[in-house]
């Protein structure tokens, strides 16, 4: 009777630990800018096959084949029951989504990806070292933002699979190709695959990952040159993509006007703000001030 009593209370503590886990993931992340970036928006199409299906300042892209869906990036955890609310509205059960991909391992982007996998049985794919952050909630050590710590925290996904530099991800005839883009954060991908109406007549889309200088306090890109030469690759690789349609990790972050492709437009406008930032970072260091040795 007593080991009856015992086995009852272990299950009960088994199952209240479990639910508890279930709603873990979709705990809200609190930040300065989080309710704004996570204000509902109704899903729209990008391109044949694919929608719009993230929050007013966090993009996920939704991509659909007969054979199931992929989508891409996962926003905050409390944006799941934005992006979820959008994928059906456009007539798709989450449960066929086969992949969730991540453009890159920071809160605002892998947030809700540990809820969304759990919520569709979709596999993850990262770049290899997002694999490294996913897993544990945290950001890379390499990260130029690894100061930011605990704050930074957010729900870890159980299991991630890495995915290589022009690997390609395939759902029935979808194809969607890895492009390495790291630098804002280390194992960072952006995504791009042909959408199209019949074959040969398709628009080349972009799903682009932040290529935006951005450190916590004291870091000096300067003063880490392998991530410094990622980010500057990574900017001239997304310069020169076949590129007919992109979006955003951070969707008003490509220029609407200016010349060339609107990822030649993105590069231009990371590769300025770059500039600024390394010009920033040099002048703090000039004679007369106290960083001066
Ligand atoms: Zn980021």
């Amino acid at each position: 009777m007593l080991i009856h009593a015992r086995l009852v209370m272990a299950l009960v503590a088994l199952v209240i630990a479990s639910s508890a886990h279930a709603s873990n993931d979709l705990d809200p992340i609190e930040c300065s800018a989080c309710e704004s970036w996570n204000e509902a928006v109704e899903p729209y199409a990008l391109a044949p096959h694919t929608w719009y299906v993230g929050t007013r300042g966090l993009a996920s892209v939704l991509i659909a084949d007969p054979d199931g869906l992929v989508l891409i990036d996962g926003g905050l955890p409390q944006s799941v029951p934005h992006i979820l609310a959008n994928v059906r509205k456009l007539g798709f059960a989450p449960r066929n989504i086969r992949w969730v991909l991540n453009s890159h391992a920071h809160f605002d982007h892998a947030g809700g990806i540990a809820a969304l996998a759990r919520l569709s049985g979709a596999k993850v794919g990262a770049g290899a070292r997002g694999v490294v952050a996913l897993e544990t909630g945290l950001y890379h050590p390499d990260d130029a933002q690894i100061d930011f710590g605990e704050a930074a925290r957010y729900p870890a996904v159980a299991s991630v699979v890495a995915v290589q530099p022009g690997e390609v991800i395939r759902v029935g005839a979808l194809e969607i190709t890895a492009i390495a883009t790291p630098g804002h954060a280390p194992g960072g991908m952006s995504w791009t695959w042909p959408a199209c109406v019949a074959p040969g007549d398709c628009r080349q889309m972009v799903y682009l990952d932040s290529l935006n200088a951005v450190s916590a306090p004291d870091y000096r890109f300067l003063d880490h040159p392998e991530v410094l030469a990622d980010l500057r690759a990574s900017i001239d690789r997304v310069r020169g993509l076949d590129c007919d349609v992109a979006m955003a990790a951070h969707p008003d972050q490509v220029p609407a006007d200016g010349a060339g492709s609107p990822c030649a437009r993105y590069a231009e406008s990371a590769a300025r703000r770059l500039e600024k930032r390394l010009a920033q970072e040099r002048a703090a260091r000039e004679p007369g001030t106290s960083d001066a040795r």
